[in-house]
């Protein structure tokens, strides 16, 4: 799923490895090109003074702190392009939670390296997770990076780019993209688990939450200025908690911002947090699109353990009948790893099993990746608990597979149902928007609606990973 086509400035995936099916809210429409940002398209000649790159690896999270990058680059008179060779200054914002992302980024830094020795970019930034990490240390030595910016300090590059320096406030505030159509807004940063195998606790800090008042006026001004569709965002959403103390929990919120935005999707949830309430609300409240993305990670309770997850496989099955209950037509997705340190073959049937009786509409599944300082590293230094590469193969392929009849079976009910299609992706070459039900489903539809804009059609047939609609009826809305 990740994704590096020519002239791309992102290379987001909700995750980077196979989807078992598309998620489709994973890169937010027209991330590259914010409407008063000067573009200049691949190959074209930008004539700004100043020009900047934004490049953007992992999830929404980071494609997030990407748009607020690009506010500032554009307050301080950059024009963006999008081919290194055209920017002045490079930012590589990036994903630390796989091994085979921190790859990715080092290939980039090289070819970055390479062109600053032959003049042509000037300065390069590295941000995000990896610039949280000790490992940048390394990375800014080896390849002569002249700034480095943790998940925590995104605020600096406003200074780096000559804007008066900014304060840090810990909760979220620095602006948004505001006036597209679809936005996404951060309510809480950081995660106070220590899941065996994850990073993320050590790069982006312990959780903060953001009040409801601050996240409800933003979501008013985004609506005020077009937004059409917001995503709330953080690495456990539903653990979100008025910092305040009033005891108003993520439900809550939720509620509020379903009443103010025309349409509203929350991701990521922990299953230990998520509360019933939130799930029937999901089925009551017309604006908020019925899909759940919920990970499971495992279908093994001792694996369960041995990650710290928190939670046994029947408290998540429970939480999914709950879902099904009150969103018949809703789509489930999840997080599955493969492979951990001591994953036994049972463990693997018992995944396998969890993912037969939840029958999710789509999932991600990984292969473990060892992260430096994380307790799953330490278990993989042992070599009786390491699962085999060819054994983590296998078994990555056997749930992928599951988990893509399960999603063929479900999307063939959909095949004549009327939908009414949110666009996301206006039309591409083969004739055809993507967008989505308010089940969550993708779509391919041939409209020449813009995104955001709502389409009326039949859908006519169903693959594993997407919905194809006949043409539309009547005018986009
Ligand atoms: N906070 C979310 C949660 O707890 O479900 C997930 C956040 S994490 C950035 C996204 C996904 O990456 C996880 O759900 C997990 O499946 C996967 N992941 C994280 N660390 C990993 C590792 N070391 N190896 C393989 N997959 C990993
Ligand atoms: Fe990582 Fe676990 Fe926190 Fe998710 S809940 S961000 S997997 S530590």
């Amino acid at each position: 799923m990740s994704n590096m086509t020519n002239g791309s400035t992102d290379e987001v995936a909700k995750n980077d490895a196979a989807p078992a099916t598309t998620i489709l809210l994973t890169k937010k429409p027209g991330v590259a090109a914010p409407m008063s940002v000067v573009t200049g398209p691949p190959g074209t000649a930008v004539t700004a003074s100043k020009t900047a790159c934004i490049r953007t690896f992992g999830c929404q999270m980071n494609v997030h702190d990407s748009d607020r990058m690009r506010r500032m680059i554009r307050d301080a008179g950059y024009a963006e392009v999008q081919r290194y060779e055209d920017a002045d200054l490079v930012v590589l914002n990036t994903c630390y939670v796989r091994e085979n992302a921190v790859d990715r980024v080092r290939g980039h830094l090289g070819e970055l390296n390479r062109l600053k020795k032959e003049g042509r970019v000037k300065k390069v930034a590295l941000t995000g997770c990896i610039g949280a990490a000790n490992e940048s240390r390394e990375l800014e030595k080896k390849y002569g990076i002249d700034l480095i910016l943790g998940t925590h300090n995104t605020y600096e590059l406003a200074e780096f780019v000559g804007l008066p320096g900014m304060e840090e406030t810990f909760t979220p505030e620095l602006p948004g993209t505001e006036g597209e159509h679809s936005a996404f807004v951060t309510i809480m940063t950081g995660c106070n688990y220590q899941c065996s195998y994850c990073v993320v606790p050590s790069v982006r800090g312990r959780m903060v939450c953001r009040p409801m008042e601050n996240v409800v006026e933003e979501i008013r001004r985004l609506v005020g200025s077009g937004t059409r569709y917001v995503t709330l965002l953080g690495q456990t959403v539903d653990a979100w908690r008025d910092p305040a103390g009033s005891g108003e929990r993520f439900c809550d919120l939720l509620e509020r911002v379903a009443d103010e935005a025309p349409r509203v999707w929350f991701t990521t949830s922990h299953p230990s947090n998520m509360e019933d309430r939130t799930l029937r609300l999901i089925g009551e409240k017309e604006t908020i699109v019925g899909r759940l993305h919920l990970p499971v990670q495992s279908g093994s309770d001792r694996m369960l353990k041995v990650m710290h997850r928190g939670y046994k496989s029947e408290r998540y099955r429970r939480k999914i009948e709950v879902f099904r209950e009150a969103v018949p037509d809703g789509t489930l997705s999840t997080d599955i790893i493969v492979g951990h340190p001591g994953e036994t073959e049972t463990d693997h049937e018992e995944t396998l099993k969890l993912v037969e009786d939840c029958s999710f509409d789509s999932a991600y599944v990984f292969k473990f990746s060892p992260r430096r300082g994380t307790e799953a590293a330490a278990l993989s230094a042992d070599p009786s608990g390491t699962v085999p590469e060819d054994v983590a193969q296998r078994r990555f392929m056997e749930v992928l597979r599951t988990v893509e009849q399960n999603a063929f079976r479900r999307n063939q009910g959909k095949v004549g149902s009327v939908e009414d299609i949110y666009v996301r992706h206006g039309r591409t070459g083969d004739g055809k928007a993507v967008g989505e039900t308010w089940s969550g489903h993708a779509v391919h539809v041939p409209t020449e609606a813009q995104p955001g804009r709502y389409v009326t059609a039949k859908i006519e047939s169903a693959g594993p990973h997407v919905l194809y609609a006949g043409d539309p009826a009547g005018r986009p809305r």
